[in-house]
């Protein structure tokens, strides 16, 4: 397809399954590349991930963290870790923060939104939450705090396997959470996991339309690793192969996204960020949790950057960013969907 045409293309459902089944993606992933490079540019940004606590109130069956893995060394980082981690993501010229955990009662809302305050005082970093399900007022709260982003995945589509995956909640209820972040005036991420257990092609064709439909501004895709401590311990992985067609596909459907080259994306295949960068992907996410902690964030096993230092990380980041030809930048990197003023 000429440029102009990728720009303008409305997906239908069939052209998506096509794309899915066919036998050669390489047309597909050349696409989704140039569309890249028309609406991003050769930036490609970095946020600087901090995993503050893997402490989970929830029992997602595929994840890691869910409260039933009682073989998980559990441990929730302190405000000042976390200041003093985004201050180094700071001088490490990453733009943005983005604050993840399970689902710690322990982490106040309150108390977020004050290691949020000091963040937006001591440095010029957006900062981007990833915490999972809350009430309407406290993301008021965490936004009022000076929070600008937040990401959530709808993990998949499908009503049914949603329940499967999250047995104690109901996929409405998190769209109705991404609806209300988006009328906060947060920037919105969402996203899917890739080859869960019972999905299909029709399932994946469907997730690539409501990622669409929810107009967002940033989209993360990654595979479904199986962890050994969770229900779905012996199901099948996600396939390189597959994921890189769903992340052209996003760059292609969604257009004017921020899309990471996931870290599971990586895991499951040694240049799976490179491979993501070069068919849609222009946002990486650096690890900057401390060392003690970061092997103990198992949401899924054989994780990649375990023992490397924050630095080791964005040495390592850098290179990859400029061996693929691409550039980057300290400037937060915000929705491409916000008046250039703003
Ligand atoms: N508790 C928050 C954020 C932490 S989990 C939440 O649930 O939103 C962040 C993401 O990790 C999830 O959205 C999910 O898509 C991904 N994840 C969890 N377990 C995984 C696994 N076994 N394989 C691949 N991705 C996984
Ligand atoms: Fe907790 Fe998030 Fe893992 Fe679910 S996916 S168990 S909410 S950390």
């Amino acid at each position: 397809m000429l440029l102009e045409e990728l720009l303008r293309h409305d997906w239908s459902a069939t052209e998506i399954e096509r794309a899915l089944e066919s036998d050669d993606a390489s047309a597909l992933l050349a696409d989704a590349d140039r569309l890249r490079g028309a609406v991003c540019g050769d930036v490609v940004h970095r946020r600087g991930l901090i995993e503050f606590s893997n402490h989970c109130a929830r029992n997602c069956t595929y994840c890691g963290l869910r409260r039933d893995n009682r073989s998980l060394k559990r441990y929730r980082m302190s405000g000042d870790e976390v200041v003093e981690c985004a201050r180094r993501a700071d001088r490490l010229g990453y733009g943005t923060v983005v604050l993840q955990s399970g689902e710690d009662p322990g982490v106040s809302t309150d108390e977020l939104a004050r290691w949020v305050e000091r963040i937006k005082r001591q440095t010029r970093l957006a900062v981007t939450l990833s915490v999972g399900e809350k009430t309407l007022d406290e993301y008021r709260r965490l936004r009022q705090a000076g929070a600008d982003r937040y990401l959530i995945r709808f993990e998949t589509s499908d009503r049914l396997l949603y329940a499967r995956l999250k047995p104690e909640s109901r996929l409405q209820e998190r769209l109705e959470k991404i609806y209300w972040l988006k009328s906060l005036g947060y920037q919105t991420g969402s996203g899917c996991m890739i080859g869960l257990p019972g999905q299909t092609v029709a399932t994946l064709v469907q997730d690539l339309l409501l990622l669409e439909q929810l107009d967002l501004d940033m989209v993360g895709v990654g595979p479904f690793i199986p962890h050994p401590q969770t229900p779905l311990a012996s199901e099948r992985p996600g396939t390189i192969e597959m994921t890189l067609r769903v992340v052209a596909l996003v760059r292609l459907v969604t257009k004017r996204t921020h899309v990471p080259a996931t870290t599971a994306t990586g895991s499951i295949a040694p240049d799976g960020r490179q491979r993501a960068l070069r068919c849609g992907a222009n946002v990486i996410m650096p690890n900057v949790t401390p060392q003690t902690y970061r092997r103990h964030y198992e949401i899924y096993p054989n994780k990649i950057c375990l023992t490397e230092r924050p630095e080791d990380c964005s040495a390592c980041v850098g290179g990859m960013i400029r061996s693929l030809g691409r550039t980057v930048t300290d400037e937060p990197g915000h929705s491409l969907k916000l008046a250039p003023s703003s």
